[in-house]
């Protein structure tokens, strides 16, 4: 297969978005939204329809790639301490990511006095909702039911039962073999899925985007630019500067390759503004694109979609500066650190999934003493801040993948470098069944009707 072709599906991707872009643009500028049937028919439409049904693949998808890929992760792991070692690293960079990236935004938005001398008259309603205590948290990584925990998409628990089921295979040890074999195959299996349901990704990718965009309020964001440049540009430098001087320090990797690779995982998130729901994009990437050993990824990844969160944690703290500033509240050092704490504190306990920075917010600000309706603010152009915040919040949890597993000797560098690696076109088994397996396929299932028989 030649380069170019390898390259046409992370092309056409990144097309989805741009066209999404543009035609959502064209749609909300031209009050085009105001006419019934490009409301009704396309944009609420086959929009709402397309990406809503490829949404709904992708956390299909969750569940089951987490169960079977910690299992393998975890047997063949080979050291059960490294399990003890990669989570405590794991846990260690989440914390330390989000601190920086929450510590950074509060001081950009206090040096640039953002929303200072704004009118508070145009504040939309928000009443805020409770974040779980971090002792619920705690009780809650326990599953009282794991079925109940998978029925629910509840990650902690889910990783934590997963865990427990590898040990405890590895301790059975040789019985427990098919088991395990088992997994294998079903994480193969798993992984084959996620291709073919990205590989439709342009489709929802544009209808995502187009439908976000149709709908944004753009004279809000327009009459936000403050709040809106201070946020994105926040966003950006932990990207691009923060974020990847900790991926070379810490593992020496080579950034530019890494923001190369992760662009498609990044737009995912954009286009679904939730960590958990990329996490299989993410887990396919970090394994397949970057070389990390899937005994780490298998648990970084998803322990990453639920307690990392820096660029909600950006958000809270820009948030908090514009706010306090619109009230004209004067916060002070110990209130902002205090912001910092919940702000990491509450993304440990809060689920990647879209719009949960804003009950994060609204307990921070009771924390602090700043109103919560104040929240209204900003709440217009939050889907959007959304979409982009979340694209940060999935660089983070592959960039923290990366290095423990560098560390770890569980990365294979050589991946790492290769441009071609993992892409989706590299994989040409989709679409074509291969039909002497089907054949064989067949004969197995009729022999075992015939004995059933
Ligand atoms: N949507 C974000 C995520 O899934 C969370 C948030 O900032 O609301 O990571």
């Amino acid at each position: 297969m030649n380069e170019e072709k390898k390259m046409s599906l992370t092309v056409k991707v990144l097309l989805g978005m741009f066209l999404g872009i543009i035609v959502g643009l064209i749609i909300n500028l031209t009050g085009l939204l105001s006419n019934s049937f490009v409301d009704t028919y396309i944009v609420n439409g086959l929009f709402h329809v397309v990406g809503k049904m490829f949404v709904n693949a992708l956390k299909m998808l969750v569940v089951p790639l987490v169960f079977f890929s910690l299992i393998c992760g975890v047997c063949g792991i080979g050291d059960v301490r490294m399990l003890g070692r990669v989570g405590g690293k794991s846990f260690a960079l989440y914390m330390m990511t989000t601190a920086i990236a929450i510590a950074t935004a509060i001081i950009i938005a206090v040096a640039l006095g953002i929303g200072k001398g704004m009118n508070v008259e145009t504040a939309a309603s928000f009443t805020g909702k409770e974040s779980p205590p971090l002792t619920q948290v705690l009780i809650d990584i326990i599953p009282k039911n794991p079925i109940h925990s998978m029925a629910n998409g509840d990650m902690l628990p889910l990783i934590f039962f997963s865990i427990l089921l590898g040990i405890s295979m590895l301790l059975v040890g040789r019985k427990a073999k098919p088991f395990v074999e088992g997994a294998e195959i079903a994480n193969e299996i798993m992984m084959k899925m996620v291709t073919i349901v990205m590989s439709v990704a342009p489709y929802a990718v544009f209808a995502l985007i187009a439908k976000a965009i149709a709908t944004l309020g753009i004279d809000l964001l327009i009459s936000l630019t403050g709040y809106v440049g201070v946020l994105v540009g926040a966003l950006m430098i932990h990207l691009f500067v923060t974020l990847m001087i900790i991926l070379k320090v810490f593992s020496g990797l080579s950034p530019a390759i890494f923001l190369k690779k992760i662009r498609n995982v990044q737009v995912f998130a954009f286009s679904t503004a939730s960590s958990n729901a990329t996490i299989p994009v993410t887990m396919r990437t970090v394994t397949e694109r970057f070389g990390v050993n899937n005994s780490v990824a298998s648990f970084t990844v998803p322990f990453g979609a639920t307690i990392n969160m820096d660029g909600t944690a950006i958000m809270q703290g820009v948030a908090t500066v514009f706010i306090a500033n619109v009230y004209n509240v004067e916060l002070g050092i110990s209130g902002y650190l205090t912001v910092i704490l919940m702000s990491v504190l509450a993304s440990v306990g809060t689920a990647g999934v879209p719009g949960v920075g804003l009950i994060m917010l609204s307990m921070v600000f009771t924390q602090v003493g700043l109103p919560v309706e104040g929240i209204g603010l900003v709440l217009g152009v939050d889907r959007l801040m959304d979409m982009i915040r979340t694209a940060v919040n999935v660089s983070g949890d592959a960039t923290v993948s990366s290095i423990v597993a560098k560390s770890e000797g569980k990365m294979d560098v050589s991946i790492f470098n290769d441009p071609a690696a993992g892409t989706l076109d590299s994989d040409d088994t989709i679409g074509k069944l291969d039909i002497e397996v089907e054949k064989e396929m067949a004969e197995v299932i009729e022999s075992t009707h015939k004995r059933d028989r």
